[in-house]
């Protein structure tokens, strides 16, 4: 059976994983698979192909495996200390922009930076912004800081810390997250792929929202007036999300759908 078929059984994309794991195994781009599709894999290459096809049947991500992933047309380190950027959170990226004007000195936080997808993301089309991006875990921020010096990107300065407070006396014009938002009781997190990635960075309490909670409440202090707050959520709290941001104070609040038709992000304007 071809590794394509094979992978199917744990991925949703088994196409692609296959030929990432080929092309990573020949150390060239994936187009050469295209160019050269009969040649011949030498006997170490084989054996290395393999042992990365039978650790991801066992269901290791890719993305670990191989130690990158790309983000919006990022490449990006990733290792087990930080979640592995999903496609969805470019959605978060896209509205955030809409919210930037785009030739402003703006100033953005990043809570919860993981590997940097979103601050980095932001980092390279707002130029002229400046980037706080935070994480509590230092594993994290080290992966972060590494793909922004390889990417040569400047204008974000990461602090350690929890959510907001390592914003400090920071007044900010957006700011964005993706934070844990699995419930403790939903077992997903212990199953599949997602065994593999830092539960701190998945779960957040019996319903999820813990985290989502703490930044609701803690962001006022930090937005300027009419500035933004943008929250990746979990595809059943779009409702609970929305009515916390209402609770706090927040205006011209909204939810919008995922690729796969889940709501999934939420804007809500801070405005004093
Ligand atoms: N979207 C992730 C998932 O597939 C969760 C990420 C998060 O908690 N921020 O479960």
């Amino acid at each position: 059976m071809d590794a394509a078929q094979q992978l199917a059984k744990v991925s949703e994309s088994p196409r692609l994983d296959a030929e990432v794991l080929l092309a990573s195994t020949l150390k060239r781009p994936r187009s050469y698979l295209h160019a050269w599709p009969e040649r011949m894999l030498e006997l170490q290459q084989a054996a290395r192909f393999t042992a990365w096809l039978e650790r991801c049947l066992a269901g290791e991500p890719v993305a670990y495996l191989l130690g990158c992933r790309e983000f919006w047309s990022l490449e990006l380190e990733v290792t087990p200390d930080t979640l592995i950027p999903r496609p969805e959170t470019e959605l978060l990226v896209e509205l955030a922009l809409e919210r930037l004007p785009a030739n402003d000195p703006v100033q953005i936080a990043d809570l919860g930076v993981g590997s940097g997808a979103i601050a980095l993301a932001l980092a390279r089309e707002r130029p002229r912004a400046r980037i706080v991006a935070t994480d509590r875990s230092p594993a994290a921020l080290a992966v972060a800081r590494r793909n922004a010096q390889r990417l040569r990107i400047a204008n974000i300065e990461f602090r350690q810390g929890d959510w907001c407070e390592a914003l400090a006396d920071d007044r900010f014009d957006l700011i964005a997250a993706n934070p844990p938002y699995v419930a403790a009781t939903d077992s997903c997190w212990r199953e599949g792929a997602l065994r593999f990635e830092p539960s701190a960075a998945l779960v957040a309490g019996v319903d999820g929202l813990d985290a989502l909670r703490v930044i609701i409440a803690q962001a006022p202090d930090c937005l300027k007036l009419g500035g933004w707050l943008v929250l990746e959520h979990g595809y059943d709290q779009g409702e609970t999300t929305a009515t916390l941001l209402r609770e706090q104070g927040f205006v011209e609040i909204s939810d919008h759908q995922d690729a796969a038709g889940f709501p999934r992000t939420v804007c809500g304007r801070w405005s004093g």
